[in-house]
Order: structure tokens, then C-alpha cells, then sequence
């Protein structure tokens, strides 16, 4: 039975699909903090997929896991092959081989046929109507975690400090029921250390006040990162009162702690080139599978607050939205990381 997991303060994030440059500052930020070791070279604990798409792992949305009517779903692990490999690429010859422009960079080795954001930039629809967005996904950190749930040396715990879902390295096993489980597949086994490892949500930084890597280093102002409840502060505002940012796939039944402003695009055009906007370009159906059918009522909120900014009358949310000082995206977390405090 999926078992709310009690906690006095939740951190949450919330991510603005109108706002990502698709540039993988955070995916390289994560990647340098936290997985550069061996056994992790193909974790990416962020990463930012291209929408429509397969994503990361292949098909994750399709692979189980999370709850339906509180009862667990079944999961399945992906493959190696699903996730992608780690690939070496032919460095040395196109900058040290003395070749000029007649090589250039690409794997070395047999050639991979899927890998972490195979298909970035791809998209859907037919030129010109064609469209594509970014989803940033990190371990969503959930109320009901099924990845905890499914742990039977109860090794996945949730903060009551602050609501973060972290694996307990010791006490894990290896079995990988956790990465079945996790219906957003943002669970990684590493095979040198035969562990399951994932998203910290940056706490060593969080407890000093520090935003975590990914959301400190977006270059975009995408992401706003804050408690839950905190009333004075963005992610509150966005999720709570304007109620335009939310949970990916809430029908998984983990209540995620991730938001997202669902994407706006420009009109479609006709056969003759013109303007059309009987349909959306983004088709309503695809907005409503991920986000469910709150997305038609932030979508509505979002394009009259544009409006009303266009007319130049005030609006709370475009402000909220624009970030004019990027240190009131980061909530509670502003502090400088060159102010962290390293155990010596
Ligand atoms: Fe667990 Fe997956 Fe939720 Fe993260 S996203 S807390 S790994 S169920
Ligand atoms: Fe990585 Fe920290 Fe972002 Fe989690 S919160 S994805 S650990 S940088
Ligand atoms: Fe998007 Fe920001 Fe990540 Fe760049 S750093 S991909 S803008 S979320």
C-alpha cells in the first residue's frame, strides 16, 4: 500500500518548459559533483531529455513501477543497452592526429545505436508545424516513494527534516527493486560497487543553505527551488496559489516533489502559410498524458498573465516567471557555494 511519507518541511523544485536552453549545464554540474567515479560513468542523476521522446532510460514511461488505487504497480529494469553506454570518442585523432578537418568527432568503436539523449532535438510534427521541449528530470524526491516502499533491507528513507529520499549505501544490497520500482526510472546500479545510486538533492549544499548544483549553475532561470510550504517563496506561489506548475505524470501515484510550467509554443500554420490557431501546435492530448488535466487550466492562467503583461499592467506570476534577480530563484538556498564549509 502506498505510505505517505510523514516529514515536517518538503523541498521541491519547479521548472519552467519555456525557459530551457536544452544546454545540459545542470546535466555537467550534477555529472562533475557527484558521479565521476568509476561504476557511475553512465548515471546521469540529472539530465534534460528532449520531449516527445524516449528519454532516459528508453521507453521509461512505459516500464512500470509507482502505484495505481494505492496498490504497487509492477516495474521492470532497464537494460544497460536501454540506459545507453558510455562511449569513447576519437579525441586523440581529431586533435592530436595531425588530419586537419578531414576527421572529425564521433565514437570510436562499433558504432552505438541508442544512448542518453539519443534523441535530443527531435521532436514531432511535420514542418513547419514541427515542436519539441525539454524535461529536466532529477529523482523527484516523492511523498510516497516507491523506490523506499519496494526496499526490503529498508535502506531508502525519507528526511523529516526537509523531505529528501536518500539510499543508505551501507544497507543496501544490490537487489535493484528500488530501480523496478521507481515509476521515473531515476535509479542507477552501479556494477563496480553493487549499489543502487541516485539524486541527493545536493544535501551537503541544501544543509548549508546552498541551492543544489543543477539549479545554481542553470544558466537558463528555469529552475526555482524552495520548501513546499514556505508561502513567501516562488515554488509555493507557483505550485499552491498560481497552480501553473505540475507534477509530471501524477497518475504514477508517488506525488513527485518536482513541478513543471507546462510549454506554450507558436501558432501552427496553414497550407497556404497562414496563421492557424483552431489546434495547438503541442497537441492538448500529449500535455494532458504527462501533466494530467490540471495542464489546460495552467495553460489558460499562463497565456491571460502574458496578456496582461503585453497591456503593461503588473503580474505577480510573469514576475515570479522572468526572475529578475536569479538569487530569488534559489528560495532559502542563495548562499554563495564558495562559502560552503568542506570537512578538512
Ligand atoms: Fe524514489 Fe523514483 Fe520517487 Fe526518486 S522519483 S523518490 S527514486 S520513486
Ligand atoms: Fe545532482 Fe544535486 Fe541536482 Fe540531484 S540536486 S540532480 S544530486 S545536482
Ligand atoms: Fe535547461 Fe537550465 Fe539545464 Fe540548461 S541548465 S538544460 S537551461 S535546466
Amino acid at each position: 500500500m502506498a505510505q505517505e511519507q510523514s516529514v515536517g518541511k518538503q523541498v521541491a523544485m519547479v521548472f519552467d518548459l519555456n525557459k530551457c536552453l536544452g544546454c545540459q549545464t545542470c546535466t555537467i554540474a550534477c555529472k562533475t559533483l557527484w558521479t565521476d567515479q568509476p561504476g557511475m560513468e553512465h548515471m546521469w542523476w540529472n539530465i534534460v531529455n528532449t520531449l516527445p521522446g524516449d528519454g532516459t532510460p528508453k521507453g521509461w514511461f512505459e516500464m512500470g513501477g509507482g502505484f495505481k488505487d494505492g496498490q504497487p504497480v509492477p516495474g521492470t529494469l532497464p537494460s544497460r543497452a536501454q540506459w545507453g553506454e558510455a562511449w569513447e570518442f576519437n579525441y586523440d585523432e581529431v586533435y592530436y592526429g595531425g588530419k586537419g578537418d578531414s576527421v572529425y568527432l564521433k565514437p570510436k568503436g562499433e558504432a552505438p545505436t541508442w544512448g542518453p539523449n539519443w534523441d535530443e532535438d527531435q521532436g514531432a510534427g511535420e514542418y513547419p508545424n514541427s515542436y519539441y521541449f525539454y524535461i529536466q528530470r532529477i529523482c523527484n524526491h516523492c511523498t510516497k516513494a516507491a523506490c523506499l516502499e519496494a526496499c526490503p533491507r529498508k535502506a531508502i528513507y525519507k528526511r523529516p527534516e526537509d523531505g529528501i529520499v536518500l539510499i543508505d549505501e551501507n544497507a543496501c544490497h544490490g537487489y535493484r527493486f528500488c530501480i523496478e520500482a521507481c515509476p521515473y526510472k531515476r535509479i542507477y546500479f552501479n556494477t563496480q560497487r553493487l549499489i543502487a545510486q541516485k539524486c541527493i538533492f545536493c544535501f551537503p549544499r541544501v544543509e548549508q543553505g546552498v541551492a543544489p548544483a543543477c539549479t545554481r549553475q542553470c544558466p537558463g532561470r528555469i529552475r526555482h527551488v524552495g520548501y513546499l510550504d514556505d508561502e513567501d517563496g516562488h515554488v509555493y506561489k507557483l505550485v499552491k496559489k498560481w497552480k501553473v506548475a505540475l507534477p509530471l505524470f501524477p497518475d504514477k501515484g508517488t506525488q513527485p516533489n518536482l513541478y513543471y510550467v507546462p510549454p506554450l509554443a507558436p501558432p501552427r500554420f496553414d497550407e497556404n502559410g497562414d496563421i492557424d490557431e483552431s489546434t495547438p501546435r503541442i497537441p492538448d492530448e500529449y500535455l494532458e498524458y504527462l501533466f494530467g488535466t490540471d495542464v489546460y487550466q495552467a495553460l489558460a492562467t499562463l497565456k491571460a498573465e502574458m496578456e496582461k503583461k503585453r497591456r503593461g499592467e503588473p503580474s505577480e506570476l510573469m514576475d515570479l516567471l522572468i526572475g529578475y534577480r536569479w538569487t530569488d530563484l534559489m528560495g532559502p538556498f542563495a548562499k554563495d557555494p564558495a562559502k560552503l564549509h568542506r570537512p578538512a
